[in-house]
């Protein structure tokens, strides 16, 4: 392998759910490659990264990676209410980050660092238009389940009309090949939305054009697609997919201590794009006994109503159990009072690899992104589901498939009640016979996970061969 010749430039979409897995997959190649690796986010998230800036567009090196933001027209982040709709949104970002990226990459070039690779991820396919025009190989990083990357898959390739029609209808089924019984409320909510004003319907726009663009490949050789999920977990939604080479490289996390030796302490940034929260819940952790906790997070985006906050904080008090909550600062519900003593401590930001691995946490109530899904089972953490939307609804359904967690149900107005939180939380946490079978199936899954990351493991083997295979084609 010509490792001289390795600059891989990953280029990603500025929020926490693509900021997470593209550093750490940047960071696995900088590790794997020995050579160069550019990380290169838009100037909203990177600002936000490194808070110490003199200037928000400062380039940042720290001995393993370079980081380098692009612009999409939105610096100071993207704001509706100001800054327009989606559509207007995804044009200027396509627009402006063409331009911008095109810039770098010129850059990097006349500074003797020319790329050889561009990774993107999901809504900047105009990126491998990029790399195009310099003559560079690119491939998509899929950030989702290789289930949902099927999933698009086959609606872009001929079930549009058929999940389209029945989107009504929660419980109807869909056989797609590769795929397990899905019903209609498990597949992506947006290809089953109703409402003909979707204000998201920009991203399914923007979702097709990546499809689009993996189709349109010029040479031979079919399209690459890095897949943060590992063989073991989902080989049949893998293989569905003949025209594409799908790669699975992850289950990818800040630190994999036991082969990798470097810690996410040795980079410049952990990535979190919130302000951690003070105070010392590590600690308040420390004080609970084994798997007692209820750790509580829905993510960095969802947006939880004051009656939803009110329901969750009746069942976790109604269940007795300690419990860690995350509610973002931009979350908060006025007037609801969300601690409870000694019994419940709540943040607005925390170490959520950090917490899911203590040995204290007994169940994640999570809204199923792909990072917070693939964190707890790596750490053997069993999960309630309670999507809220796009690959959420097949997140929660992939738990219960491999047994690691239950998707709890909502009621009339898309919430979850305190009982059925409470209810939950006794099936997953207490003694009967489907919660210990689920916290077998999460410490079975753990060993699968750490298997396939670990040196050697498939996972590994598959991001050795990609970064051979892009070595000997340049
Ligand atoms: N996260 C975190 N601290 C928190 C809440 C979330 O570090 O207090 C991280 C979490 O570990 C995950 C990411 O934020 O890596 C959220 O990504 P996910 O795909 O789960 O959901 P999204 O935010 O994209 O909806």
């Amino acid at each position: 392998m010509e490792q001289r010749q390795q600059h891989f430039l990953v280029v990603t979409y500025p929020a926490q759910g693509h900021v997470n897995p593209s550093l750490r997959l940047a960071k696995r190649l900088a590790q794997t490659t020995g050579g160069h690796v550019t990380f290169s986010t838009a100037i909203s998230a990177h600002r936000l990264m490194f808070p110490s800036l003199a200037k928000p567009d400062e380039e940042v090196e720290d001995g393993l990676l370079t980081y380098i933001p692009f612009s999409n027209g939105y610096d100071d982040g993207f704001k509706v209410d100001t800054d327009g709709d989606l559509d207007d949104f995804l044009y200027q970002f396509k627009l402006v980050g063409t331009r911008t990226l095109d810039g770098i990459v010129h850059d990097l070039a006349a500074r003797g660092r020319p790329v050889s690779c561009i990774i993107y991820t999901i809504f900047l396919s105009w990126a491998a238009d990029v790399a195009r025009d310099h003559g560079i190989p690119s491939a998509l990083y899929w950030i989702q389940p290789a289930t949902v990357f099927t999933t698009y898959y086959h609606y872009f390739h001929g079930y549009e009309e058929l999940i389209t029609s029945h989107g009504h209808d929660p419980f109807f089924t869909v056989d797609l090949s590769g795929l397990p019984h899905l019903q209609i409320r498990d597949l992506p909510s947006l290809i089953t939305s109703t409402n003909s004003d979707d204000p998201y319907r920009p991203i399914l726009v923007a979702l097709k054009e990546t499809f689009d663009t993996l189709d349109q490949k010029e040479n031979s050789s079919k399209p690459k697609v890095l897949i943060n999920s590992f063989d073991a977990l989902e080989a049949d939604a893998i293989k569905a997919v003949g025209d594409m080479d799908l790669i699975t490289i992850g289950p990818l996390l800040p630190s994999l201590p036991l082969d990798i030796g470097k810690d996410s302490e040795d980079t410049a940034s952990g990535g979190d794009l919130f302000e951690a929260d003070k105070k010392r819940y590590m600690e308040w952790l420390d004080s609970k006994s084994g798997r007692s906790v209820v750790y509580v997070s829905f993510g960095s985006m969802s947006v939880i109503k004051k009656r939803q906050l009110e329901e969750i904080l009746l069942g976790l008090k109604e269940s007795g159990r300690p419990y860690l909550w995350v509610v973002r600062k931009d979350n908060r519900g006025e007037g609801v009072e969300l601690e409870d003593g000694e019994n419940g401590m709540v943040v607005e930001w925390c170490s959520q690899v950090k917490v899911l691995s203590h040995p204290s946490v007994g169940c994640f109530v999570t809204h199923c992104g792909w990072n917070s899904t693939l964190e707890s089972l790596i750490c053997g953490v069993p999960t309630i589901g309670v999507p809220q939307w796009t690959d959420q609804g097949t997140n929660a359904k992939l738990t219960e498939v491999w047994g690691t967690g239950v998707r709890s149900e909502v009621n009339g107005e898309g919430l979850l009640d305190g009982s059925e939180l409470k209810r939950c939380l006794e099936v997953v946490m207490g003694e009967g016979g489907r919660g210990v079978e689920i916290r077998t199936k999460a410490a079975i899954w753990k060993d699968k996970a750490w298997e396939a990351v670990r040196e050697g493991g498939s996972s590994d083997r598959n991001l050795k061969t990609f970064v051979e295979e892009i070595a000997s084609n340049n």
